[in-house]
């Protein structure tokens, strides 16, 4: 048989993005009077390899894109936050990013909000979090400064405009109208944001995590700007099916190297993606699926350096203000 399907790799997507982002950073160098390229700092308190391969990962990106970069190792984590603040201070510091899991644990989410939101380049802080579920796009009410969105769900949402499922013909904000979306983890750092945003913009998305699925719309009518949250049941094979067989696109984020979505819940020529770190898919996935994306990690780092760019331009508004 013939296989219709095509695999897009994240390298790709990420590189349309390269030159507007190692534009801007030149523009900012020349705007400042000492010349200097905006500065991230990442800081690493655990060993382990994931975290420290991503730091490297990181340091190289920003090198070859214009940023400096700066790893900030942290032997004894109770130290952490005393570094975090520090940092927070330091004018020299443009953006914040820590390697999670340090305590994996509560006082990880505790650690998260102590990054300023200044330099808050994953897009953690609260206050975005909020303004992402609420579907408010500004931080004032003149609408000059953007709000973050935390960087993986931004990095799947700019993957589904890469890949057409967003219909540019729709106005903006409700450019998924009548798409289905199935997010396999509703985890608070990339599934529940994932659905909530995909929601806003008027896909239907099933949540699935380990326990039950959900549905994220966005509400009947012009009566809802943000999304409406639905409990279908129990995480059942027969539920996961109708569910998964009813969408259009198939997102994958299971955290584990066991774990395998049947390929027999794919409908035929739908989209699938896989963010986990992990292989979620099977071989298989390529003679259902019509386009294919195996991993996005690159798109990610790029939604990081984007989020970077916005705060440093946030910051030089309001200093002129
Ligand atoms: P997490 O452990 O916080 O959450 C995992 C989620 O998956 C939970 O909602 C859980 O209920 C669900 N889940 C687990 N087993 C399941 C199953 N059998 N069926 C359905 N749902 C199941 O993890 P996380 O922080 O969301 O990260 C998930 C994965 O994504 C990890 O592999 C991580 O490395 C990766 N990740 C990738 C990027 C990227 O940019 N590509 C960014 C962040 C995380």
């Amino acid at each position: 048989s013939t296989v219709a399907g095509r695999t897009i790799l994240a390298s790709t997507i990420a590189k349309c993005y390269n030159q507007e982002i190692e534009e801007k950073v030149k523009e900012i160098i020349q705007r400042r009077e000492n010349h200097a390229a905006p500065l991230l700092v990442g800081f690493l308190a655990n060993d382990d390899p994931a975290a420290e391969s991503y730091a490297k990962w990181t340091e190289k990106t920003c090198k070859s894109m214009g940023f400096n970069y700066e790893l900030r190792r942290i032997a004894n984590k109770d130290f952490l936050e005393e570094s975090i603040i520090e940092a927070n201070r330091d004018d020299a510091v443009d953006g914040i990013m820590v390697y999670f899991p340090v305590f994996g644990n509560a006082q990880d989410q505790y650690l998260q909000q102590v990054v300023s939101m200044e330099k808050d380049v994953e897009g953690l802080n609260h206050v975005y979090y909020q303004n992402m579920y609420h579907n408010i796009r500004y931080l004032d009410e003149n609408k000059t400064l953007k709000s973050i969105l935390p960087c993986t769900p931004l990095a799947l949402v700019k993957i589904l405009e890469f890949l057409k499922v967003y219909n540019v013909l729709l106005p903006e904000g409700n450019r998924l109208y009548g798409k289905k979306v199935a997010v396999i983890n509703r985890s608070e750092i990339v599934g529940r944001p994932l659905a909530a945003l995909l929601a806003n913009d008027g896909a239907t998305v099933y949540s699935v995590d380990i326990d039950n699925i959900q549905k994220f719309t966005r509400g009947e009518g012009l009566k809802f700007s943000k999304h409406q949250v639905q409990d279908l049941g129990d995480n059942e094979p027969v539920l996961l099916e109708k569910v998964c067989k009813d969408a259009d696109v198939i997102i994958t984020g299971v955290p584990s190297p066991n774990y395998k979505f049947p390929t027999e819940y794919i409908k035929e020529g739908a989209v699938v993606i896989n963010f986990s770190f992990h292989k979620n898919l099977n071989d298989d996935v390529k003679e259902k699926a019509s386009l294919y994306v195996p991993s996005t990690g690159k798109v990610t780092i790029c939604m990081l350096l984007r989020n970077m760019l916005r705060l440093v331009e946030n910051r030089e508004k309001l200093k002129q203000q």
